[in-house]
């Protein structure tokens, strides 16, 4: 297993660019989001409704299955009404791909391995070049070639890595290199390992993803160790988070990930402290409606939820905004000045109010008290309560 050296410029940097409908790629482009319908594709409305939902949460990307002309025909409306460029997912059949990329797709998925004839790989690579879409070879550890789990014994990073070599090798073959990878497994080792491995060989952008990750409950800490591992150490150019839920769930998820390391900040951070003895509040319900409530606002503005008026300003003070939980009532901040004492059913109300008014730091980062750029409506007579 090798490990990124210092000093070495991060492979999300050195990879190909490509485009994605008007979403860059690699090549340092920011890590994009992506997801997948769960409606029938020929449900066409209901398909136009999910992916409506889907750009809301944040995503950047969406992918649709089409597994037979019936969906492929769907294609074209769907393509038109979606407000994010769509990619079609193939397997097998390169007439269906052709009619992907005619339809107005941004990208294929799909494995040139999996086509037959070389003249098959010659016509799909012939429509994406037309189109300037790119391909994303997509390997899985739970499919591999018979050949490679013979000579591997079982799925490995090299197996993996092997088997996207090829696909991607029939790609090159032909002159095409606006080329994605992913190699996905459900096993979080595993599936770092093969991305390691991969970012070692190729400079093609990465497509992240730990697969069949389960329900939100296990999925979530399972896609965020193995895609945050990978991002952590400046692999992965585009992610998509897996989970047994409705696709909005995997968005949220992702747009987590990448706020937690920093590669994105547009949305509401909260932070809540786990509360203790000195709770005064109902803590728990506070932060999860504060989540709740905030989710869709697309702010980069960090919100402190502090259980206590003993300790939570202080820890409020690096945020944005803070709230301090009294004796059944709460003290909002503003970069650490207290701005308004309210009753605690009132205290969400207020926030909200509160990150309607409060303009993002244009710096980003760390606070601290001389990066105060709003200045409060302040009521000297508001004393926190002992
Ligand atoms: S902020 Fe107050 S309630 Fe929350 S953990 Fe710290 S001391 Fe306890």
């Amino acid at each position: 297993m090798t490990q990124r050296r210092e000093n070495e410029v991060p492979h999300r940097e050195r990879t190909r660019r490509v485009m994605i409908g008007d979403v860059a790629v690699g090549g340092g482009a920011p890590v994009s989001i992506q997801s997948m319908t769960l409606s029938s594709p020929v449900d066409v409305a209901s398909s136009i409704d999910e992916i409506q939902r889907l750009a809301e949460a944040g995503v950047d990307i969406v992918r649709t299955a089409v597994p037979n002309e019936e969906a492929a025909a769907c294609l074209p409306e769907l393509v038109r009404n979606s407000p994010v460029p769509v990619v079609a997912d193939i397997h097998f059949n390169y007439r269906l791909a052709i009619a992907a990329a005619e339809a107005g797709v941004a990208k294929l998925r799909l494995n040139p391995g999996n086509i037959g004839k070389p003249e098959r790989v010659r016509a799909v690579v012939d429509a994406a070049r037309e189109r300037g879409l790119p391909i994303r070879v997509g390997v899985n550890a739970g499919s591999l070639e018979r050949d490679l789990l013979a000579k591997y014994g079982h799925p490995t990073a090299e197996a993996m890595v092997e088997s996207a070599r090829r696909h991607v090798r029939l790609l090159e073959d032909e002159g095409f290199e606006d080329i994605v990878i992913s190699l996905k497994s459900s096993r979080v080792p595993l599936m770092i390992g093969a991305y390691r491995l991969a970012a070692e060989e190729f400079l093609y952008p990465l497509h992240l993803g730990v697969t069949e990750a389960g329900t939100p409950r296990t999925g979530n800490i399972t896609s965020a160790v193995g895609i945050g591992t990978l991002l952590a150490e400046g692999i992965g150019d585009t992610l998509r988070v897996s989970l047994s839920a409705d696709p909005v769930e995997e968005v949220h998820a992702a747009r987590t990930i990448l706020e937690s390391l920093d590669l994105r900040r547009e949305s509401v951070r909260i932070v809540a402290c786990p509360g203790c003895g000195r709770l005064q509040v109902d803590l728990i319900r506070l932060a999860k409606e504060v989540e709740a409530r905030t989710r869709d606002i697309r702010k980069p503005l960090t919100v402190a939820v502090m259980g206590c008026a003993v300790n939570g300003p202080g820890e409020a003070r690096e945020a944005d905004i803070g709230i301090a939980g009294g004796r059944g009532e709460g003290l909002l901040y503003v970069r650490g000045a207290m701005v308004k004492k309210v009753p605690e059913s009132k205290i969400v109300d207020a926030l909200i109010e509160l990150i309607d008014e409060v303009e993002p730091d244009p710096e980003g980062g760390v606070r601290g008290g001389d990066q105060v750029t709003w200045t409060p409506d302040w009521d000297e007579s508001i004393a926190p309560t002992p």
